[in-house]
């Protein structure tokens, strides 16, 4: 059954939508907008202003206002306070959140309310608790420089300044909590650009944080293009830090405008993380584990389970079973409740998926299900199982970013090691096995940021999140997120 449409969410999608500078809503200096669209039907959603360099240095401007005034007032205790506060409007406006989420990206409504609303208003007040917890050290020197002088050393976390913040449409309003508010708890100011394809969750977030009490210029939300408003964001001079997900195409560029500004910088980037099964799993316990690791949220998921390595003797059955669950997933917009599949980002992502499988069958891989678009309207592709790929092919080497897993058969634990970490990428992991033995054998071979082990994609506000090789550069969550918007002074006294 279809959700109804909340009243506020219609009126919200039919506002007019400014870039929200200061605390203000105000049209793009050029006066430039872009449409949004509802990847469900296809049909437009909304337009937004499109930001360009002018735009940028007013936001940029009016961050380091707040950064240098009416943030820095605030104790650590107040920061926490208004983080409290804004993890609470989060919840109070969750379903209205969820909504929009799910009009303007697709996903499930059930993943909207879970981890968009549920899992972001936790994050916010893990991170809150965090704004009167930072510390620095003190320092047993031995310096003896000058005889009878005596030192005190202590380190000293400051905020690292500006931020500019720039996310994917993957899990759009989750991806900004990620970033805005552990820099808020350190007492950063923030740009925030979100993704094209998803402005709408990032507006009303930016709307809900002057509600909590944030000091206009705090949170500055610039709608644009990433060749434009985000380029223009990270080679700006007044940005401090750049905290960046998104494709490791475009994190390479955020990296080298980074240097030349020597800004400091951290990149979640993308990912094709193996799932590795040995044979002493139950089949049907294997084969629903695999099918969650992928098939969640389409497949457009950074630490999607798109590699599946199973060991021989249970080969067969598991691909039969997967295949199985892959045929019985329901399919349709995520505002249908019953849905298990919806559809992905756009026409392009669709399109670029498909070629994918294509090509990989063209080169000889086996196509178990799936690999077509499905209905008339709406960026849909089936659940799709290819079994027995090549290290080599495209399918295996490239992340795909939908709903698609490439399976191959291993004998031995070297074996299977050598075949997960054969991988430009390193952001996640998962063994599926009670044989802790084994396990314990493969966790610390495995080339990745996160190891699951009969489990996958599972996050916690505690646990450092970030990859390996190609995946990025730098941690988020868990104290790694704090130590991501400070800098750390030392302090050397003489007496
Ligand atoms: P993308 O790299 O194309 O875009 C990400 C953001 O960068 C968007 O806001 C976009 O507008 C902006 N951008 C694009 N070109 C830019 C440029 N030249 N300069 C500055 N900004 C620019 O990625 P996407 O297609 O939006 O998202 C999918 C990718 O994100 C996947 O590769 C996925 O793995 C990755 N991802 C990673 C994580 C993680 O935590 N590691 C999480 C989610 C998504």
């Amino acid at each position: 059954m279809s959700v109804a449409i909340d009243p506020r969410v219609a009126a919200f999608i039919d506002s007019q939508h400014g870039l929200l500078i200061d605390g203000h809503s105000q049209p793009a200096l050029s006066g430039a907008r872009m449409a949004v669209y509802n990847p469900a039907s296809g049909e437009q959603l909304a337009e937004v202003a499109a930001a360009a360099q002018a735009d940028i240095d007013l936001a940029v401007n009016a961050a380091r206002r707040a950064f240098e005034g009416s943030w820095k007032a605030q104790r650590p205790a107040d920061r926490e306070r208004l983080l409290l506060k804004l993890a609470d409007l989060l919840e109070a406006n969750g379903e209205e959140l969820a909504q929009l989420e799910t009009l303007n990206n697709g996903q499930s409504i059930h993943l909207a309310r879970a981890l968009e609303v549920g899992a972001a208003a936790e994050f916010t007040r893990y991170m809150a608790g965090w704004a009167t917890k930072i510390e620095g050290k003190s320092l047993d020197v031995s310096i003896a420089a000058v005889p009878g002088a005596q030192y005190r050393a202590y380190t000293v976390p400051e905020p690292v300044g500006v931020v500019g913040a720039i996310v994917p449409w993957n899990f759009p309003l989750l991806m900004a909590i990620w970033k805005i508010v552990p820099a808020l708890a350190c007492g950063c100011t923030v740009v925030l650009k979100p993704a094209d394809e998803t402005p709408l969750t990032a507006l009303r977030l930016g709307q809900l944080c002057l509600e909590a009490g944030i000091a206009p210029g705090v949170v500055n939300v610039v709608t644009g293009s990433g060749a434009q408003a985000g380029a223009a964001l990270a080679a700006h001079s007044g940005i401090d830090k750049l905290a960046f997900t998104g494709s490791t195409q475009v994190g390479k560029l955020i990296g080298h405008a980074a240097v030349d500004n020597m800004t400091r910088f951290s990149l979640e980037l993308g990912g094709k993380s193996p799932v590795i099964v040995l044979d002493d799993c139950d089949p049907q316990t294997a084969a629903a584990g695999a099918a969650g690791a992928i098939f969640f949220n389409q497949g457009q998921v950074c630490t999607a389970g798109s590699r599946l390595y199973i060991q021989r003797r249970i080969y067969n059955e598991v691909l039969e079973r997967l295949v199985a669950i892959a045929g019985s997933l329901s399919i349709g917009p995520g505002l249908d409740e019953q849905a298990q599949i919806n559809p992905l980002i756009s026409a392009k992502q669709q399109k670029r998926v498909l070629q994918m499988v294509q090509r990989g069958v063209e080169e000889g891989a086996r196509l178990l299900c799936g690999g077509v678009a499905h209905g008339e309207r709406g960026f849909y592709v089936r659940p799709t199982v290819v079994a027995d790929v090549h290290a080599d092919q495209q399918l295996v080497r490239e992340e795909i970013f939908g709903p698609v897993v490439v399976a191959t058969p291993f004998d031995t634990l070297d074996e299977v090691v050598g075949l997960a970490n054969d991988n430009q990428y390193g952001l996640g992991a998962s063994i599926w096995s009670n044989d802790l033995g084994r396990v314990m054998q493969l966790i610390p071979q495995i080339k990745a940021g996160t190891v699951w082990v009969n489990t996958h994609n599972m996050l916690d506000p505690s646990m450092p999140f970030g990859g390996y090789k190609q995946s990025g550069i730098g941690r988020e969550m868990g104290h790694a997120a704090i130590e991501a918007y400070t800098e750390n002074k030392s302090v050397c006294i003489a007496y």
